[in-house]
């Protein structure tokens, strides 16, 4: 009996070993992710100003908090999502517990870039991060537009904990932690129903949702919500799931290897 469970010990170590390291290769982060009760999260990628001035304070009437991918290129300006974000607004959300995420500098998008640029990109935001937030080192990308390709993995996916794209699902069982599965909240789509029942499988199965979507006002872009779409969504995962940023979920899982640590110099 003893020696049936060493040898069938050594033949799961032995597929572990293959799993890191033809992941490797392929630059996948394989993870086993399993939350009883279901775990959502919401995030805003880019970070227009009014994901923090209408979107946060939907998400603080509920007591949880969001994860901002932001591309600091975009800091005081304004684009198609309308104002972006100020230095004032990240440090704001930072400081009431939000999760700083990081996104291309320029949201310039991964899958027309060499790797060397994508690194310059992802180097070039992570610093202008650390600096404007006294050290706080972001443990989380998003793929800007969504473009995840092999030299884009091959660049993000050591330097992260998680990268998401925006592959639509849920991550549950064996995921991709270099390609998390997420799903937008757009008023051009927006199917309350539909995005509830993402939610309620989560609940079922164990498994883990992000949301994501960019501007949050009465009038959005095409790739943005209004106040009364994002509150209905978080309003039936509070009551259903856990909702925690990114950060913590990972934490939580006990896959925050390299995350959000302090610089320390
Ligand atoms: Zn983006």
């Amino acid at each position: 009996m003893r020696t049936e469970g060493v040898s069938r010990l050594r033949r799961v170590s032995f597929a572990a070993r293959l799993v890191r390291e033809f992941g490797g290769l392929l630059a996948t982060r394989p993870a086993s992710v399993d939350w009883p009760g279901g775990v959502v999260s919401f995030t805003f990628d880019d970070f227009p100003r009014s994901a923090w001035t209408e979107g946060g304070p939907v998400l603080e009437a509920h007591r949880v908090r969001g994860t901002y991918y932001t591309a600091m290129g975009f800091a005081g300006g304004g684009n198609h999502l309308g104002p972006m974000f100020e230095l004032d607004d990240l440090r704001a959300a930072h400081a009431r517990g939000h999760e700083i995420a990081c996104h291309t500098f320029s949201h310039r998008d991964c899958m027309r870039a060499p790797a060397g640029e994508i690194a310059a990109e992802i180097e070039r935001n992570g610093a202008a991060l650390v600096e404007a937030l006294d050290g706080m080192r972001p443990g989380n990308f998003a793929y800007p537009f969504g473009g995840v390709s092999q030299s884009a993995k091959a660049a993000a996916h050591l330097r992260f904990d998680t990268c998401r794209g925006t592959g639509r699902g849920i991550n549950r069982g064996i995921v991709d932690l270099a390609d998390l599965a997420a799903n937008s909240i757009y008023t051009r789509d927006f199917d309350r129903a539909l995005l509830c029942r993402l939610i309620d499988d989560a609940q079922a199965r164990g498994g883990w949702v992000i949301f994501f979507t960019h501007d949050v006002t009465d009038a959005p872009s095409a790739f943005g919500c209004t106040p009364a779409q994002l509150d209905a969504v978080v309003a039936y995962a509070v009551a259903n799931t856990a909702v925690l940023p990114v950060h913590d979920v990972l934490a939580r899982l006990g896959l925050a290897a390299a995350a959000a640590v302090t610089a320390a110099a």
